[in-house]
């Protein structure tokens, strides 16, 4: 008899071979500057809570009393009794917040991706994809039925020529790029895609989740650092990251928003988000249109580690915000590192393949407000021993 489990086997028996086979650490408390993962101390170097807001006293007030008024879950759809005023509101604030028409809100930012882009394009339409964008972009991108293109990261020459070639063969043509790069921390040349956009009179979708909340004025996103209010058709942005909650969202015209509503299948299909998140995301956002103190901290934070780090000779990419990849190459030796730094209290996670291309194996750092000076100099030495044991510097 065929054992139908052997194919798992030998897959699992490949990661161990290569050396990339990972046991998911676990974590036994809040994920802000320090965690208690596996049971031992670290300097968490690796959460997405930039603005170390999911432990704020103030946000979780409001979570507690919104769990105490709607309960723990949503109980349904938004399309049927799953859309509470409390959503409304949210959908209202990051409005107000984005300085966009209308906001919709998804259970996640993968969600709002798969969900968005499916449903704003059809057969007869071409997508454009940087090649770097995110996995739920390119999942969401394989879920539509238009026909795609992608791009060379942030190549403006190749995006015009795919432009030249194909918009006339096309109904909408819809350029899609991420606003901040998650493994490399670039941010992408959003200026020139705008006016390519214009010039082939094409849709621009830009996802936000690394650039809300730290990029632009009081975290308004990259569209805001660069000056482009008004001129990108979709920003998604997350709630998961920098507003230390969960969730997803898109900007759009209040009549496309209508039309979502109607088609985004997570929208349609999957329970809306609990009141206690949504509560939470609502304080954050207030907190972050009323002051600017934790970006600032965020931006300190990153340029003194960033700093320390260069001098001691670490290639750190081509990053411009606070996602501070550490190149390694090697996959077994970034798996490698990552393991040492953990026994030395230090978790900074391995990124290797199919995260990012083989051979461009990194420890992606994540700084956050919440880190103090303190937790900052004990990573930088912790990774200066490290790599000079393993031969990185
Ligand atoms: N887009 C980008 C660029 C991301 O980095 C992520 C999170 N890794 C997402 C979307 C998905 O967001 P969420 O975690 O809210 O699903």
């Amino acid at each position: 008899m065929i054992d139908k489990y052997k194919v798992f086997e030998d897959k699992v028996a490949a990661l161990k071979k290569d050396g990339v086979y990972r046991d998911l650490p676990v974590n036994s408390g809040a994920c802000t500057n320090v965690i208690n993962l596996n049971g031992k101390r670290v300097i968490n170097l690796s959460s997405n809570n930039y603005l170390g807001l999911a432990t704020n006293k103030q946000i979780l007030d409001k979570a507690n009393q919104a769990a105490a008024k709607y309960g723990t879950g949503a109980g349904s759809v938004r399309t049927i009794v799953g859309n509470t005023d409390l959503l409304e509101e949210l959908e209202e604030v990051l409005a107000k917040f984005k300085q966009e028409e209308a906001v919709t809100v998804f259970q996640s930012g993968l969600n709002c991706n798969i969900g968005t882009i499916q449903a704003i394009t059809e057969k007869g339409d071409l997508i454009i994809s940087d090649e770097l964008n995110h996995a739920s972009i390119i999942d969401g991108v394989r879920l539509s039925k238009a026909d795609k293109a992608v791009y060379r990261h942030n190549d403006m020459l190749h995006l015009e020529e795919i432009l030249a070639s194909k918009r006339d063969s096309y109904n909408t043509v819809l350029i899609i790029t991420d606003g901040v790069f998650s493994m490399d921390g670039d941010i992408a040349d959003l200026k020139t895609i705008v006016s390519l956009a214009k010039k082939y009179n094409a849709l621009t979708y830009v996802d936000d989740a690394h650039g809300s909340g730290v990029l632009g004025r009081n975290g308004r996103g990259t569209v805001d650092h660069l000056g482009l209010h008004g001129e990108v058709d979709f920003i998604v942005g997350t709630l998961s990251k920098a507003v230390g909650s969960i969730g997803g969202y898109v900007t759009s015209k209040k009549i496309v928003k209508e039309w979502l509503l109607h088609r985004c299948r997570p929208i349609l299909f999957s329970t809306a988000l609990p009141p206690a998140s949504i509560a939470s995301s609502i304080e954050a956002i207030n907190i972050l249109m009323q002051t600017d103190e934790y970006t600032n901290r965020l931006w300190s934070n990153a340029k003194y580690f960033k700093n320390k780090m260069k001098e001691i000779g670490f290639d750190l990419g081509h990053s411009q915000t606070p996602i501070t990849p550490v190149m390694v190459g090697d996959e077994a030796l970034t798996m490698k590192f990552s393991k040492m730094l953990q026994v030395e209290g230090v978790f900074a996670s391995a990124i290797v393949f199919p995260t990012v291309p083989v051979s461009k194996g990194r420890l992606r750092v994540m700084i956050s407000a919440a880190h103090s000076i303190d937790d900052l100099d004990y990573a930088i030495m912790k990774f200066e021993s490290v790599a000079k044991k393993l031969n990185i510097i």
